[in-house]
């Protein structure tokens, strides 16, 4: 279930006072200029689409649905929402609309649906992938009867491009003598990209699956290094499957935090300036600020500068909603914008915690013509460990 129903939409829709407000902090409007894509606009059109939705005689145009998956779901509308709407439930919950109202969603998204759907994975990749990463990885300490699982989420598992995110991660796990495991093979997604299609119905039986995993194993913790996957278990599930799920979840991001507490983490000096992008995901929707940056801080060498646009309000890296596989060009033109602030504060690393920020950026990076590098936060963890004697 969505966690705006049926009657709160259209009662936001109608408390919009299309002041525009919002359109002024909107990446994708500020790109493409097209109203109907902007959140002023979606708002205003969405007032026609239900009643048009209510006379099924009368159709909506594929591209006027399409306009709604030409959002990245940042949410940085409803921060400045002038009538204090949840703008980012709004957009979620309408594309949940089209797709139980049977709208045909964009022909990309339809595709990674279908694979959603069959193995589990956007992509489509045969299941025994997944492990590939592990493949090199020797003396692995993963245990049978584990305190943590380690959920590695389907973008770092099957891209060579991210398994630097797990062999990293484990690496840090491993240091601070975790006790912990990986579902590996049988791992399935999280269930974030049916959620950001719309379509709640396949979300569920893929959240129904995963809680009989996560029951099975029996762990306390779930630690997710992808902020997608965070997101997904701990702010989607409540709402798909009427209930909390038993282990605490964390993203990486805090559990390095809780290691670096109990002292497990010994860093050497990784002498350079430093700048953190916060993935929409991970800051505006869970509200997780503070543990990347104090992390950063521990780090000897690291010479932090926030950029202009952070925490709250700071700007998507383009990736996100769908918005890269619908248009890349779109989502790699927004994260130029990205490296313009970067380079405003003259860092050298642009520091983010999820694998598709890193990925998007890292697309822009050479389009924008950027002397900072983008970093994962693991892969910087994982660099500063001190070895053990
Ligand atoms: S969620 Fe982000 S991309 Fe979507 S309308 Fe709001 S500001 Fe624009
Ligand atoms: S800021 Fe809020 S009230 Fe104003 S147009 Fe945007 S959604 Fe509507």
């Amino acid at each position: 279930m969505e966690k705006i129903n049926l009657k709160q939409l259209e009662d936001a829709i109608y408390i919009c006072a299309q002041c525009g407000y919002c359109n002024n902090v909107c990446a994708t409007y500020k790109n493409n200029r097209w109203e109907s894509a902007s959140p002023r606009g979606k708002i205003y059109m969405m007032r026609d689409h239900i009643k048009l939705g209510n006379r099924r005689s009368k159709s909506i145009p594929a591209d006027y649905v399409e306009r709604f998956y030409y959002c990245l779901l940042c949410g940085r509308c409803k921060e400045v929402c002038q009538t204090n709407i949840d703008t980012l439930e709004l957009f979620r919950s309408f594309r949940a609309w089209y797709v139980r109202n049977k709208y045909p969603i964009p022909e990309n998204l339809q595709y990674l649906q279908k694979n959603l759907n069959s193995v589990y994975n956007p992509a489509g990749f045969d299941v025994e992938k997944r492990q590939l990463w592990l493949e090199d990885l020797d003396n692995l300490r993963v245990k049978q009867e584990a305190d943590v699982l380690y959920f590695v989420g389907c973008t770092s598992s099957f891209y060579l491009r991210n398994t630097f995110v797990p062999k990293n991660f484990i690496k840090i796990l491993e240091h601070a003598n975790v006790k912990y495991t990986v579902i590996g093979a049988d791992e399935i997604c999280c269930g974030n990209p049916t959620l950001l299609m719309g379509d709640y119905a396949s979300a569920k039986k893929i959240a129904e699956k995963n809680l009989e995993v996560f029951e099975k194993l029996g762990v306390s913790t779930i630690v997710a290094s992808c902020a997608g996957c965070a997101r997904a278990f701990t702010e989607d599930y409540p709402h798909i499957l009427n209930m909390r799920i038993k282990p605490r979840v964390l993203h990486a991001a805090e559990y390095i935090n809780e290691l670096l507490d109990e002292n497990k983490l010994q860093f050497k000096e990784m002498k350079g300036i430093y700048t953190y992008h916060d993935p929409c995901e991970l800051g505006r929707h869970l509200k997780i600020y503070e543990p990347p940056r104090r992390i950063l801080e521990n780090i000897p060498g690291v010479e932090f500068r926030e950029l202009l646009y952070n925490k709250a309000d700071a700007r998507c890296c383009g990736a996100g909603g769908g918005v890269k596989g619908i248009d890349n060009e779109l989502a790699v033109n927004i994260a130029k914008g990205k490296y313009l602030e970067v380079e405003e504060v003259g860092a050298r690393n642009l520091v983010s915690c999820c694998p598709t920020c890193k990925w998007n950026l890292f697309h822009a990076k050479k389009e924008a013509k950027a002397k900072a590098n983008p970093v994962d936060l693991i892969e910087l963890v994982a660099k500063a460990l001190v070895k053990a004697e």
